[in-house]
């Protein structure tokens, strides 16, 4: 039996939307603690914390709920290289990634994929203000539809989407009411995750009008 020497942990910054990827040791010093900041922004902090058990303690900034998290690893699960995915406990999206570094850049790698397929759709990649967001904005909207949050004042359920560089339209098929979420920024974002439901209605249309 080969022991790993060290695992990978992946998170997503929530402030400049890039994946970061640390090699930690698994034979770390007890008790030691390690403060780093995103290597991209330098804005969102990371903590690791070696405990004197031989687990692993993380504070995680949340990509989806703007918050921070605490996550344990145990010792065994370093020692196994075993893949643990962490949800954020607001929102219930995976933010957090630890195992094997093959394993967590694949898990990685498909997420990512996800976003080649939504650009290739497109037919090229600059059509987004970032594809990211809108990615992540469309997966939303997705879980708020299965959840029938999705809805029209109307009573119709029949929303489309329409996808613009910076936002996303939506709009009921039965009476053409419509209300628009931006998607182009990590704070369009944030405001999106806050959305327990969407529900189209006359007033807000009124609003997006008056805007402009
Ligand atoms: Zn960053
Ligand atoms: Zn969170
Ligand atoms: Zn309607």
């Amino acid at each position: 039996m080969v022991l790993p020497t060290d695992f990978t942990v992946a998170y997503k910054c929530p402030c400049c939307g890039a994946f970061e990827f640390l090699s930690i040791s698994v034979f770390k010093l007890n008790r030691t603690k390690t403060v780093r900041g995103c290597r991209r922004c330098k804005e969102s902090l990371f903590e690791t914390e070696a405990r004197s058990d031989g687990s692993f303690r993380f504070d995680v900034p949340c990509i989806s709920c703007g918050g921070r998290h605490v996550f344990f690893l145990d010792r065994k699960a370093v020692i196994n290289g075993e893949t643990a995915i962490f949800p954020c406990e607001r929102t219930g999206m995976e933010i957090f990634f630890t195992g094997r570094d093959s394993k967590v850049r694949s898990l990685v790698d498909k997420l990512e994929n996800e976003l080649e397929k939504l650009i290739s759709m497109f037919g090229y990649e600059r059509y987004f203000k970032n594809s990211r967001i809108m990615l992540d904005t469309l997966n939303i909207i997705h879980d708020i539809a299965e959840k029938k949050k999705l809805y029209c004042a109307c009573g119709s359920r029949g929303i489309e989407l329409v996808l613009l560089p910076g936002e996303i339209r939506l709009q009921c098929r039965n009476c053409f009411l419509w209300e628009s979420l931006k998607a182009a920024t990590n704070e369009d974002l944030k405001a999106t995750m806050q959305r327990k439901k969407i529900c189209l209605s006359r007033n807000y249309l009124k609003g997006i009008v008056s805007e402009r």
